[in-house]
């Protein structure tokens, strides 16, 4: 193709994402001064020293703490003059969740033949079901080893290969498959297609009995003392068939008693391990049974995400929404560290959910609300696992396919005024070109984040939305502190992951600095609004591993309109 010919398509494919006369989406619509002038620091610093008093109880779900956070929260919106955002006419959607713990100390056994292996709770394996109901057992279960147990169409990988693996136990490797070629599964990037949590999901889809992970530090990406951490309570949603179309046993495996496993099976890991990084990879059947039961001592708790509405000035278009997410709930009264036992989680995310009030009065103050509605989710048990959130994904208050972005705050920037914004999973959807543009106009540039392996993308709230399809935006705080020396910022974050990161001591520190966190609720009001004003839907990014998932949902037709 000549140079000329290259432009000219440029330059229709530009008209064409323009839709014509409409103007380019991301083209400045100036935000009101006044809506701006409404973000400031005495406003955010009411709220965290609200929300993260000692009087809070440090915000666990199901307790006294709950009760209080909501109610301050429904309190503020109301005084907001916000719409109540559950079409109910309450602030309140309820989210029922279950605590699962796993009873006494069971035993896993593999079987060949006459031959045996036991293996030992802790030491060698953990697994739970998240099935709400007394026991779940694998019964002679085949074990199947399915390599990293991806389905990725669009980078043509099919581990299953169609084979049947329903009551099987699926034996699965943890991350992407590791190829030399950078554009396949996001290269040094982990995709959710690495992610434990899709290795059950595959489970499910799959109908097997049982999956186990082999753990390998490099791979996981933590040792397997963290996965020992999983033997105790864990919290679930309830959903309507109580978890029993998962996989009756989830769990994880040392890679020692894997490599005896596949022994017994006449297996070489290392030769599995290197035939599973190939698109010609098939399942390989072991011809050796598992065998383990686990009790469940049961509880439940209800507790609630609390949710306001800005309705759209538009009457055709106030029925498709941007939702701005925080997570409210913290850790509550735990185990003492330095007689202190309030985890009063003040960065995390006292910060971010007084982000989201501030936001919310911005919002209000505009002349005249954007042509779409606006959504203000402040969401439970992020911190048990992005519960709240997921609850509202699967059980949406307003349709997923007339969401068209969620945008996260979980934890806010307080060490001061930063050149930059740093964006987990940047380059994942066009919400990149809002806050490109608004950053732009603050002065700013947006950065990725330094541990992209580490995939932190899937570890808050905007989460569940990006699974369900919704483009979502994970900013965290920048790095870059203005009229501070390089690594200041890097060490500022440092010091609170060593000391403070889920400990009673985070707290609001005399040193913080909100001014910062100002400009980011800024940056995020300019790219809510004109997501809300722009001519079409942003966009997940050719590749992104939601963008047919999106597709798909935005095809489907929807409800009939009254
Ligand atoms: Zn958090």
């Amino acid at each position: 193709m000549t140079a000329s010919s290259a432009l000219r398509l440029l330059a229709l494919a530009l008209l064409a994402s323009c839709g014509g006369a409409e103007s380019n989406s991301t083209a400045p619509a100036r935000v009101p001064d006044r809506a701006l002038a409404a973000i400031d620091t005495a406003t955010l610093m009411s709220h965290i020293r609200v929300l993260a008093a000692d009087s809070l109880e440090g915000r666990g779900p199901g307790t006294r703490g709950e009760e209080r956070t909501v109610r301050y929260l429904e309190s503020q919106f109301k005084a907001i003059g916000l719409k109540p955002g559950n079409p109910d006419g309450s602030y309140i959607q309820r989210v029922p969740l279950v605590g699962i713990t796993p009873q006494g100390s069971p035993v896993l056994q593999f079987a060949k033949g006459g031959k045996q292996q036991t293996l030992r709770w802790r030491d060698d394996f953990v697994a739970w079901t998240k099935h709400v109901a007394p026991e779940a057992s694998l019964d002679r279960s085949e074990i199947v080893f399915v390599g990293y147990g991806v389905e990725a169409p669009e980078f043509n990988w099919d581990d299953y290969k169609g084979l049947d693996v329903s009551g099987k136990t699926l034996l699965m490797l943890v991350n992407d498959p590791p190829l030399a070629d950078s554009t396949q599964f996001g290269g040094k990037a982990m995709t959710y297609y690495g992610r434990w949590t899709y290795k059950y999901e595959q489970g499910m889809k799959h109908h097997a009995a049982g999956v186990l992970i082999i753990h390998e530090t490099g791979p996981a990406g933590y040792p397997f003392a963290v996965v020992q951490g999983k033997t105790g309570e864990q919290f679930d949603l309830v959903t309507q068939d109580k978890n029993l179309g998962r996989s009756s046993i989830e769990g994880w495996i040392t890679l020692d008693r894997t490599q005896a496993l596949l022994a017994l099976a006449g297996q070489d890991f290392a030769a599995l391990k290197a035939r599973a990084a190939t698109r010609e990879f098939k399942p390989v059947p072991l011809d050796v049974s598992a065998s383990l039961t686990i009790r469940n001592g049961l509880r439940t708790i209800d507790s609630r995400n609390v949710v306001a509405k800005l309705e759209g000035s538009d009457a055709k278009l106030k029925d498709e929404y941007v939702v701005y997410t925080a997570h409210w709930d913290h850790f509550g009264i735990g185990t003492p560290v330095q007689g202190d036992s309030i985890y009063n989680g003040a960065l995390d995310n006292a910060s971010g959910t007084a982000g989201l009030l501030t936001l919310a009065k911005a919002f209000a103050a505009l002349p005249k609300p954007p042509r779409r509605s606006i959504l203000f989710l402040s969401v439970t048990a992020e911190e048990q696992g992005l519960l709240g959130s997921q609850y509202y994904s699967v059980a949406p208050l307003y349709p997923l396919a007339k969401t068209l972005a969620a945008i996260n705050m979980d934890g806010l920037d307080v060490a001061g005024k930063t050149k930059d914004l740093v964006v987990v999973g940047l380059g994942a959807s066009e919400l990149d070109d809002y806050a490109r543009a608004a950053a732009a106009e603050q002065g700013r540039v947006l950065v990725p984040d330094a541990e992209p392996e580490k995939g932190f993308y899937y570890r808050s709230d905007h989460f569940n939305f990006a699974k369900q399809g919704v483009p979502a935006f994970d900013p965290e705080s920048g790095v870059d502190v203005l009229g501070k020396p390089a690594g200041y910022g890097m060490q500022k974050r440092e010091e609170y992951t060593a000391n403070d990161y889920h400990k009673p001591s985070d707290q609001i520190k005399p040193d913080w600095d909100l001014s910062g966190a100002v400009d980011d609720l800024r940056l995020f009001l300019t790219m809510g609004y004109r997501v809300a004003e722009a001519a079409r839907f942003p966009e997940w990014r050719p590749g992104n591993e939601f963008r047919a998932t999106r597709e798909a949902q935005l095809k489907q037709p929807g409800p009939p309109s009254p």
